[in-house]
């Protein structure tokens, strides 16, 4: 088996057979010749339904997350709502994680609900509350781990067992770590999603999503509804994507080296009363990130001496994290979940504390982000 560079690098991306080609070409066209009537030659009608630019970006996240399907979309929710739709129907329940992405939220909460989809919000990082959560009629456990913006870990492979043995099938959204730090497939999960718009593609520069799995009939059924409702990405975005997801294992390795020096610089600051981060000795779940996790990641929350206004004022005060949402680029970036990213939870048993900042740590030099942190901070202290 090819190591994850290798893979990242080439898996579906052999040179073009006709041209040479060794970057996989964009193919834009929407429809393609036929040898007679239902002659396909290379398998592609429609490129609502299948494109080669799509195909490999698919063949490649299949490979990274060690599933035999991948389906590539528009955006992250795009293969959420595929996702639900496939697996419930009316009646059904969902458990979601009590920080759940808030796009992950609003889709439950306000547009599958009217469906008839039930849901309950729970800490997964603590079993007994997901098995009291549980119903007959509970088909989903949707995890995310670590989570956002909290950084709670998740035991992938208790919360498997749990699912099984329910009767519910586990999707992990594993877009805060990355393929390079976790493989939920291989710790018992049955389907991966991720918002490619984060780590996957890594530049800021292009919105998508992906589904990877590991089971046959649950592939078709994905495919089928996609290409029902039709949310697929672009040649150009399935282009983009997988040109920012041949660096991912180095972007890894860097984002992690410059988060665990922030997440330290932090927990020593005296204007800083927490810092949520796995790779801290002190985060509650930092075991269990140590064991399904290789490394622990870009991403660093924190809260601020003086409330929700000093929070406010750290955030307006950094020169080289760029106040913004998203995540996972190679720029830094800050932001306040409260009023921004977790705007759309406020006033539920999601909501986020308001004196949280929530970090997205680049690859820029350490040192740099390390001086506009300290001086954002004393900016805010006045
Ligand atoms: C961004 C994000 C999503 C949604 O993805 P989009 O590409 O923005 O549609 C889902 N889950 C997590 C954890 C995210 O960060």
């Amino acid at each position: 088996m090819r190591g994850f560079s290798t893979n990242a690098i080439h898996a579906g991306q052999e040179p073009d057979p006709s041209t040479g080609d060794v970057i996989t070409p964009i193919h834009v066209s929407s429809t393609f010749a036929q040898d007679g009537v239902g002659g396909l030659r290379s398998g592609y009608e429609y490129s609502r339904s299948a494109n080669p630019t799509r195909t490999a970006l698919q063949e490649c996240l299949a490979a990274l997350e060690g599933g035999r399907h991948a389906v590539a979309f528009g955006s992250g929710m795009g293969a959420s709502d595929v996702l639900m739709r496939v697996l419930l129907k009316p009646g059904d329940h969902v458990v979601i994680p009590h920080d759940a992405y808030g796009g992950t939220f609003r889709l439950v909460d306000k547009v599958l609900a009217l469906w008839g989809v039930e849901y309950t919000p729970v800490d997964l990082a603590d079993i007994g509350a997901l098995r009291a959560a549980l119903r007959p009629t509970t088909r989903v456990v949707w995890c995310e781990t670590p989570t956002n913006p909290l950084l709670g870990i998740a035991d992938i492979a208790a919360v498997a067992d749990v699912s099984r043995t329910a009767g519910a099938r586990l999707v992990v959204d594993n877009t805060f770590a990355s393929p390079y730090l976790q493989q939920p497939l291989a710790l018992g999960a049955d389907v991966v999603l991720h918002s490619t718009t984060k780590y996957v593609g890594g530049h800021s520069d292009v919105v998508g999503g992906a589904l990877v799995t590991g089971d046959d009939e649950l592939a078709d059924a994905i495919r089928f509804t996609q290409n029902s409702v039709g949310s697929v990405p672009g040649p150009f975005d399935a282009w983009l994507t997988l040109r920012g997801v041949k660096t991912l294992a180095v972007r890894m390795e860097r984002h992690s080296d410059n988060a665990e020096r922030i997440a330290e610089l932090l927990a020593a600051h005296p204007a800083v009363t927490r810092v949520y981060y796995p790779g801290l000795a002190e985060h509650p779940g930092h075991e269990i990130a140590a064991k399904q996790m290789r490394r622990f990641g870009g991403m660093v929350s924190f809260t601020v001496a003086g409330g929700r206004d000093a929070a406010l004022r750290v955030c307006a005060a950094t020169e080289i994290f760029t106040l913004a949402e998203s995540l996972g680029g190679v720029e830094s970036l800050i932001e306040h979940p409260g009023a921004m990213t977790h705007a759309s939870v406020a006033g539920s048993a999601l909501e986020v504390p308001d004196d949280l900042v929530r970090l997205s740590v680049g690859i820029e030099d350490v040192e740099d982000l390390a001086e506009d942190l300290r001086q954002a901070l004393s900016a805010a202290d006045r």
